[in-house]
């Protein structure tokens, strides 16, 4: 007995110590989270229901299942037309083809370059569907499909050729047995929204003046459950210059490199009390260069900086943080020279994605938790950088679906698809337009 007791009373001074620990060690940061597994609501998994009791609704769903090569065959003609980014013309081009050859009211490209076809509804709302047309890869790069068993090879297959061809076999069903919805649907195939590319099809598509759209729903292949919540993020390129000289002859002179550390330090320090409270928020000086040798005075020094948040207010504060640091590393150094000419800085934005949030109760958000869970997916709405964070910024309701874990090796060379039940996307696709366009002739048959 006093054994036991000893060998408890140590377990619990052991809990004591750990919990402990634990209390010390435990972030301060209130973390926005990153995902959140949510149920939808009870009356939109109803309005799903009804819709998917409707016989025409169940055809086109088997017509999906049946037509899955036609899919494929998409998928791989796509894919073998290179989009790098700012090259995306003729994939574009190929794109709008298909689309009218899918059968849609008007189809047009826009002078940056996206593609658009229209499906008129009977109202005057307007739901689009979209999937950008660009790849991270350069000219140049082996794009032709590989096939090893159930499975596809090649840059660009999923992210995102495959959301292109998503489009194409919902149109196709939409087509073929006459749905008439009540929203005007439009399909896009945007360009631009990879990396540098920072979002500018999107961006240009929601300019002021730019079409009527009252929601919108991306398909980007790499996306893995529903993106609700848009990540923003702020990027720099920040070059100090100066006359640069030797470092004993010139000495005295006005050191860009010195002017950039002193504002790295400032901007790590001010920015690191900032996010330690609050919705997350983060930094970074990803990277830093200029210079010619060690005994000489740099004639220039830059740095590329990457500032994000999923709350608006908290992107425009740290970058206003930034922007004090790299003014105070300017006025510190030039205070410090001993002759010559003062040092200058140029701060140039090379990215500039906006943030924002969809209600979890809105809509089309619960709307594609219930079509997932229908589907038999996880109902999990996550935060991501992807093209509806234009629209969500904008206050525009929007989501971005994808086609989960079917593949992997995104933005690699090794990129791959598993085509096995990959109709399951399509069907998923078309049933979420579908629920947010409305149907209007529900008795629909085959033509
Ligand atoms: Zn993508």
């Amino acid at each position: 007995m006093i054994h036991n007791a000893i060998i408890i009373s140590l377990l619990i001074s052991v809990l004591l110590v750990t919990g402990c620990q634990e209390q010390v060690e435990a972030p301060k940061t209130e973390v926005l989270e990153d995902s959140i597994r949510v149920d939808p609501l009870p009356e939109f998994k109803e309005e799903l229901s009804n819709i998917l009791e409707l016989a025409s609704v169940q055809s086109i769903l088997s017509y999906i299942e049946e037509n899955d090569s036609q899919t494929l065959a998409d998928l791989i003609e796509l894919n073998e037309i290179e989009a790098p980014p700012f090259k995306e013309e003729l994939r574009a081009m190929a794109f709008r083809e298909k689309l009218a050859e899918a059968g849609v009211d008007s189809v047009w490209i826009d002078e940056a370059g996206n593609v658009f076809s229209l499906r008129y509804g009977n109202s005057e709302k307007t739901v689009a569907l979209a999937a950008h047309l660009d790849t991270v890869f350069p000219e140049g790069t082996d794009v032709k499909v590989k096939q090893r068993g159930d499975t596809l090879f090649a840059p660009g297959i999923v992210d995102n050729a495959r959301g292109l061809a998503i489009i194409l076999a919902v149109l196709r069903a939409m087509d073929q047995y006459d749905v008439e919805t009540s929203s005007n649907i439009l399909f896009i195939g945007n360009v631009g929204e990879e990396g540098i590319g920072d979002l500018r099809g999107v961006k240009h598509i929601f300019r002021d003046g730019g079409p009527q759209i009252d929601s919108f729903i991306a398909f980007d292949g790499n996306i893995i459950d529903i993106i609700s919540r848009g990540l923003g993020s702020h990027r720099y390129r920040v070059t100090y210059q100066g006359s640069g000289g030797h470092s004993w002859g010139a000495f005295g002179l006005a050191n860009p490199h010195h002017a950039l550390g002193a504002a790295i330090r400032t901007f790590a320090v001010k920015a690191d009390d900032y996010t330690k409270s609050g919705l997350k928020t983060s930094y970074n000086v990803g990277r830093i260069g200029g210079g010619t040798s060690v005994n000489s005075i740099p004639f220039e020094s830059w740095m590329e900086v990457d500032m994000r948040s999923v709350s608006p207010e908290n992107l425009n504060e740290i970058d206003t943080i930034f922007q004090r640091a790299v003014r105070e590393g300017l006025e510190e150094q030039n205070k410090l020279l001993r002759y010559g000419q003062p040092l200058t800085v140029e701060v140039a934005m090379i990215g500039n994605r906006p943030s924002g949030s969809n209600s979890n109760e809105s809509p089309l958000v619960q709307r594609a938790l219930a079509v997932a869970d229908k589907m038999g997916k996880r109902t999990i709405l996550r935060t991501g950088s992807t093209d509806a964070n234009i629209p969500i910024s904008l206050g525009i309701p929007a989501v971005t679906i994808g086609e989960g874990v079917n593949g992997g090796g995104y933005h690699s060379l090794e990129e791959f698809f598993i085509t096995k039940d990959g109709y399951k996307s399509v069907q998923e696709t078309f049933l979420l337009l579908i629920v947010e366009a409305g149907i209007n002739n529900p008795s629909t048959s085959t033509r």
